[in-house]
């Protein structure tokens, strides 16, 4: 509870602080508004009344709810439980935390690799919290934030399989989901090992669909389809980031040897939108504040 008044102190002040930023960028705000804006941002108190948002965060403040695009069955990011749909996670949490200094209610929809940019351009949700690897790609459709955490790609076999490092991936078919990083990952890991010439690669055409060199891909629209592919030995491995692949670590099955490609994940927002900047903020102040490292080990995470 005690937290939780803290993240909310946290939230509306970096709100009434965004107040200032917009004031100070917008073409109406002159010098003389400025001092005032600034004083009513250090007086936190009643600020949903009386804050004044960029037009998309005033839309949300309006709603009564911040619609978060989150996974949900990645255990300590976004997890929903079968028995209760309770969902938890660390991403579960900040969503929370910033529909809270928002001053609104959260609404979690469960998105896929697959899914969760198309919801977001459509409007249909606010933002993603959902295991989102920040790459310069990407940021040129969607401003991301700071990152809240880092992961690396591994891939998962079945035992007897005998693949048990990248070498071994050589010549196999490996399952992967659409839209996400995974495969591009593994080949540059490949390539970088020496296990494959990398021959024709490059990095801004490259499409799994279409890679044969060294190692082919299946792609899947979502990660239990994987699971039962590599199970049924349509695949002979599954890559991802190994928080999501935890889920299918079940006996007989293993981790190759390598990690590789470091995920860092961020909260991704509509580009340039009056919610980047207060999503960014809120993130750098959870960051310094040890916030974000209490999500990490309340999660078992570290
Ligand atoms: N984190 C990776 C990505 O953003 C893996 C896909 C996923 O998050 O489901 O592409």
């Amino acid at each position: 509870m005690k937290k939780m008044k803290k993240w909310l102190a946290l939230g509306l002040a970096a709100a009434m602080s965004m107040m200032v930023l917009t004031a100070c960028g917008s073409e109406e705000a002159t010098e003389e508004e400025k001092p005032v804006v600034e004083e009513a941002a250090e007086k936190t108190a009643e600020p949903e009344e009386t804050a004044v948002y960029p037009e998309d965060v005033q839309a949300i403040v309006d709603r009564g709810v911040l619609k978060v695009g989150v996974k949900n069955a990645v255990q300590g990011f976004g997890f929903q439980d079968p028995l209760t749909n309770e969902y938890s996670g660390m991403e579960i949490s900040l969503a929370k935390m910033i529909a809270d200094a928002l001053g609104v209610d959260v609404e979690y929809t469960a998105v896929t690799a697959a899914t969760r940019t198309e919801l977001l351009d459509s409007g249909d949700i606010d933002c993603v919290l959902a295991t989102f690897t920040i790459t310069d790609e990407r940021k040129e459709s969607w401003d991301f934030s700071t990152p809240y955490f880092t992961d690396h790609v591994t891939v998962l076999v079945e035992d007897v399989s005998g693949i048990a490092s990248l070498a071994d991936l050589t010549d196999k078919t490996v399952g992967v989901s659409s839209g996400s990083t995974s495969a591009k990952s593994l080949v540059e890991a490949l390539i970088e090992g020496g296990y494959i010439t990398g021959e024709g690669y490059d990095t801004e055409t490259f499409d799994p669909a279409t890679w044969t060199e060294g190692v082919k891909f299946q792609q899947y629209d979502d990660y239990p389809t994987i699971s039962t592919a590599l199970s049924a030995g349509e695949v002979d491995a599954f890559c991802v980031d190994k928080s999501i692949l935890a889920i299918y670590h079940t006996d007989g099955r293993s981790y190759i040897e390598e990690e590789f490609a470091p995920q860092e994940y961020g909260v991704a927002t509509t580009k340039d939108s009056g919610l980047s900047a207060l999503v960014e903020e809120l993130v750098q102040g959870w960051l310094e504040d040890g916030t974000i490292d209490g999500l990490i080990a309340e999660n078992g995470l570290n």
